[in-house]
């Protein structure tokens, strides 16, 4: 009951997500351990995606669903739609969720960090790409001025007006103060180039710890899961050995009693 009136479910992504996802379309039952299973995954050529980035879901990650209309969401991602939002509402359908329902792991906030400093560095990456051709643009036009002017100055040129000292300062004002402009915008843009820089190396930097964690904790959980499942087959050998043994005993006793009373016989 207590799962009904929840507005979102969560659960860990398998290989059986990944690969089988139409396996869990909405069926009609009214038992409530299926339709807890019930999803309505995006599927596209990368398989099951979410619904807000489009990005394909992972083995381990926790997908949290709409419990209106049953589309999924990397859990990470539908928390940080909710940062800054007074109202809580599914990205596809106008239900009202409860943000306070999905809990994530320290592994997911580990996840979301990496989220948001790939982002960023992707953001500062476009705005540095910006930059380089903002100042190649800059110095392809001011070459081209220069040109311009270079003609205007050809000394050769007899026909032209400068031989006229008042055309002359002119041209020569200009140019100094087209160099000015240009060297001082050039200027600009490569601090705005350098500081972009040092950012994306900051940025990548600490992406680089972060991943270097979340690496360290999946490796942590794997060897969990693999001495948990070592514990329980050893468990399960013990108790066929158990089994077996009995077995054997048991034929061993038949088999003596009817040996002793066919010769007593
Ligand atoms: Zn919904």
């Amino acid at each position: 009951m207590a799962s009904e009136s929840r507005t979102i479910k969560t659960f860990e992504c398998t290989a059986r997500h990944v690969n089988y996802p139409t396996h869990f379309l909405p069926i009609d039952t009214t038992n409530p351990k299926e339709k807890e299973k019930c999803v309505r995954f995006t599927v596209t050529e990368l398989g099951p995606v979410c619904g807000i980035k489009q990005e394909p879901f992972k083995i381990g990650e926790i997908i949290a669903v709409c419990n209106g209309c049953l589309n999924a969401f990397l859990a990470r991602t539908l928390v940080r739609s909710f940062i800054n939002s007074k109202v809580t509402v599914c990205p596809i359908c106008p239900y009202v969720l409860n943000k306070d329902e999905i809990k994530l792991t320290h592994l997911e906030k580990l996840r979301l960090q990496i989220d948001l400093h790939n982002e960023n560095i992707d953001l500062r990456e476009y705005h540095l790409e910006q930059r380089r051709e903002e100042l190649k643009t800059l110095s392809k036009n001011h070459q081209k001025d220069k040109r311009t002017l270079d003609k205007l100055w050809d000394p050769d040129d007899q026909s032209s007006s400068n031989e006229d000292p008042e055309i002359k300062q002119i041209v020569t004002e200009s140019r100094i103060k087209d160099e000015i402009l240009f060297e001082n915008s050039k200027k600009t843009k490569e601090e705005e180039i350098d500081r972009f820089s040092c950012l994306i190396n900051e940025n990548k930097e600490i992406l680089s710890k972060l991943l270097n964690e979340e690496k360290k904790i999946v490796e942590a959980q794997e060897t969990k899961q693999f001495i948990q499942w070592r514990n329980e087959m050893t468990k399960k050998a013990l108790v066929i050995s158990a089994f077996a043994l009995v077995f054997i005993a048991s034929f061993k006793i038949i088999q003596y009693n009817f040996f002793c009373s066919f010769f007593n016989d």
